[in-house]
């Protein structure tokens, strides 16, 4: 994670204005991370049919994710933990520890099974399931990073290439950010020239599955697999969690069906197949310039 402001008046507030953004990281990790089997949400994944009273960061990433899950038809779903860790998605990137929740999942669990009670903060999970919030938190750190750089103009938040970014960069008027070739990642695709927006990529190279299973770590909630017409997908939005969100629900429709929800949510959005043929929402062409 790199955080960059642009010279800021005083080094000092500076300093801890990127510090209080840090912090956001590891409390949503603490809370959301499906790779400590202490977080919040393992401990809420390890309670089946009673209502269990989480934090306000929690029950907001998940309804969030619920919400996608709807608008996407099911094409995200924030209940495929299970599925993932059997794929070998289990090892905590900071520690390097495999974890297995020995947590028994139904194969027929869907985002259905997950009751919110708004007044009384509480979720309930009607069938075994493990919660899987990757899609929705990394963007949602990086929002409420943003939120305490805020007093700055010109920054910029980059978390393993989901990116915010405000104002202008060093020698621009807006930000440039480079997209890998999805087939060579060492090198640029193509460069976007943005301005107070996120740009989150979902990658077919970024992570590979293990225990015999093809594919990498986004699957489609009805076949079970990775959806293999996408090679790397970009989104353009207002906040990292949209991006983020909206990119893997994307991602899982497919280039057609994808580009066309990307419209209808009002982001715009960059595909490109595994032979490197590029297709785009509408208003995409705005960031070349
Ligand atoms: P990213 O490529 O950063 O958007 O990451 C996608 C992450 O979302 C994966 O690492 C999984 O944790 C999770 N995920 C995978 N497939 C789905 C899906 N169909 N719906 C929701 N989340 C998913
Ligand atoms: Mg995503």
């Amino acid at each position: 994670m790199t955080i960059d402001i642009i010279e800021p008046d005083s080094a000092q507030a500076a300093a801890e204005s990127v510090e209080r953004a840090f912090s956001w990281f590891s409390e949503i990790e603490r809370r959301c991370s499906r790779f400590d089997l202490d977080s919040e949400v393992m401990r809420l994944s390890a309670q089946i049919g009673s209502p269990v009273v989480v934090s306000e960061l929690l029950f907001q990433a998940i309804t969030f994710a619920l919400s996608v899950a709807e608008l996407s038809g099911g094409a995200f779903d924030p209940t495929l933990g299970g599925s993932l860790e059997a794929r070998g998605f289990n090892r905590n990137y900071q520690t390097g520890e495999t974890v297995d929740s020995g947590l028994r999942t139904a194969a027929v669990a869907t985002y259905a099974d997950v009751v919110l009670d708004p007044v009384g903060s509480t979720i309930t999970l009607l069938r075994p399931l493990i919660l899987d919030l990757g899609a929705v938190v990394k963007g949602m750190a990086i929002d409420l990073a943003a939120l305490e750089l805020r007093s700055f103009e010109n920054y910029s938040i980059n978390a393993g290439g989901d990116i915010y970014v405000a104002g202008h960069g060093p020698d621009s008027d807006r930000w440039n950010i480079g997209l890998r070739n999805p087939r060579q990642p060492d090198q640029i695709f193509e460069t976007l020239r943005v301005s107070n927006v996120s740009v989150c990529t979902s990658g077919d190279y970024e992570r590979r599955s293990g225990n015999g299973f093809a594919g990498h770590h986004i699957v489609n909630p009805k076949t079970r697999r990775s959806p293999p017409a996408i090679a790397s997908l970009t989104v353009v939005a207002p906040t990292a969690m949209v991006a983020d969100a909206l990119g893997t629900a994307a991602f899982v429709l497919g280039p057609r069906r994808g580009l066309r929800f990307l419209e209808r949510q009002g982001v715009e959005g960059l595909i490109v197949s595994p032979t490197l043929v590029s297709h785009e929402t509408k208003g995409f062409s705005r960031y070349r310039q």
